[in-house]
């Protein structure tokens, strides 16, 4: 196991040379999700692919208990866990933030340290960030994931609420293995997303993120 991690993060300047990849699909009807990610040692990317294994479900998310996060995230879970037909993805909350896979707390991102960051939903009313510790060696996603759901506003902005619910769902896509954003702004998994559910080429590119043997292994704390 290697000593050093680097923290990747999910940032605007990263969602930018995402998207540019993600120009031509890698099927119809599909965009890419896979994580363009600096190989080391030498030159170039890999491409990361994960999603959670059958073993690990349900997936463990702690959320704090503010601003209706909590329904927020619940009611997440249950739109991806809907576009699946034989549960490949589960997702449960837990009180014990120890033990969780996925912890989802309320505010800004921190400080970058050496995460990959995906920074989301840019509205003026509320924003997101997923990041994603992954070892050097690019095998290794180490636990937790953790998602960063900022309202921006005043609870009483008759913008928040929806905007709270897309971006929820928005972060929990990349939680359940989306590394990337959509170029179309008709997907949920859009880097600034307007629509509420996904769509249904969300829908298919979930379910190819479970249908693709992953590259990265869940190591826990
Ligand atoms: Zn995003």
């Amino acid at each position: 196991m290697m000593a050093i991690s680097r923290r990747l993060t999910f940032g605007a300047a990263v969602t930018a040379l995402a998207c540019g990849d993600i120009a031509a699909p890698v099927r119809g009807d599909l965009y890419e999700w896979r994580l363009e990610a600096p190989s080391i040692p030498g030159p170039g990317l890999d491409t990361l692919s994960f999603h959670w294994d059958r073993n690990d479900l349900p997936v463990r998310v702690w959320v704090e208990d503010t601003d209706d996060l909590p329904g927020h995230v619940a009611r997440a879970l249950d739109v991806w866990e809907s576009v699946f037909l034989y549960r490949e993805f589960e997702g449960t909350l837990v009180s014990d933030s120890t033990t969780a896979d996925v912890i989802v707390l309320r505010g800004a991102a921190g400080p970058k340290l050496r995460m990959k960051r995906l920074h989301s939903a840019l509205a003026p009313e509320c924003a997101g960030a997923t990041d994603l510790d992954i070892d050097v060696a690019n095998t290794e996603l180490r636990l937790p994931i953790r998602v960063f759901i900022d309202p921006r506003s005043l609870p009483d902005d008759p913008g928040i609420e929806s905007c709270l619910a897309l971006t929820t769902i928005h972060e929990m896509g990349h939680a359940l293995g989306i590394f990337a954003h959509s170029p179309d702004p008709e997907d949920i998994m859009f880097a600034d997303p307007e629509v509420e559910l996904p769509s249904a080429r969300d829908r298919r590119t979930a379910e190819a993120v479970y249908h693709t043997p992953p590259t990265l292994q869940v190591v826990r704390p």
